[in-house]
């Protein structure tokens, strides 16, 4: 695929996959929209709006946030992305997976790619354990795999790094466990529809991303 066509994908993969650092990079060399919907749930928990705090409970609890908020959330954004869109961390179950298919055509758009980031789950611990975000921008960074330039500093901004409330190991357990009763079936939901991809996500974030781009560029 050239990399001046507009493109619209799903990544798919358990917390620590690594959707989050592929991401940006896809939006760099293709332009695609990066639509995380935990980073527009953080946000609202940022805003102070009492929803936010209602919000927080839920993901720090590992459960996930009722799917009609989420659909307005991804409807809404969805329509501003001229180059095409690139979600992370939606759909998270079948409801949303149709929510979607109804956005989509709705809007008369479709889906290219759903790539999913298979990585087993004694690696996820880890990663999840030892990781950095910059909240403002979603950046995330990690301790040992991918250090910031300055000791806990956002590379570009040079703002400060936090950890999120989520990313410790009782959450963890819950967040997987979600991912692999709820979120993993959508795998055989889209290749059904024969738009689902894998690559091996336990490999180095250049292997990862290298991967990604040979599925991207034989669309
Ligand atoms: P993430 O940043 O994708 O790991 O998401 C962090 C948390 O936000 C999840 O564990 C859920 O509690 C919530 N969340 C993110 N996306 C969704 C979604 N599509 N549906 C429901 N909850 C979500």
């Amino acid at each position: 695929m050239s990399s001046q066509k507009c493109v619209n994908l799903i990544l798919i993969g358990p917390p620590g996959a690594g959707k989050g650092t592929v991401a940006p990079k896809l939006n760099e060399d293709y332009g695609v929209t990066h639509l995380s919907t935990g980073d527009m749930l953080r946000a609202v928990i940022q805003s102070g709006l009492p929803l936010g705090q209602k919000i927080k409970e839920v993901i720090d609890s590992g459960k996930l946030v009722n799917d009609e908020l989420m659909g307005e959330m991804i409807l809404a954004a969805i329509r501003d992305c001229k180059r095409g869109f690139l979600l992370d961390g939606f759909p998270r179950n079948e409801k949303q997976a149709e929510m979607l298919c109804n956005i989509l055509s709705k809007e008369g758009l479709k889906l290219d790619t759903v790539i999913e980031l298979c990585v087993p789950d004694e690696l996820l611990v880890t990663r999840i354990c030892g990781r950095l975000l910059h909240t403002s921008s979603g950046r995330t960074y990690h301790e040992t795999f991918c250090p910031p330039k300055l000791p806990n500093k956002d590379d570009v901004t040079g703002e400060d790094l936090c950890r999120r409330s989520d990313d410790n190991e009782p959450a963890l357990k819950k967040r997987l466990e979600v991912f692999h009763t709820q979120t993993a079936p959508l795998i055989e939901y889209y290749k059904k529809l024969k738009l689902h991809a894998m690559v091996d996500a336990s490999c180095s974030p250049e292997e990862v991303y290298t991967q990604v781009r040979a599925i991207l560029d034989q669309k």
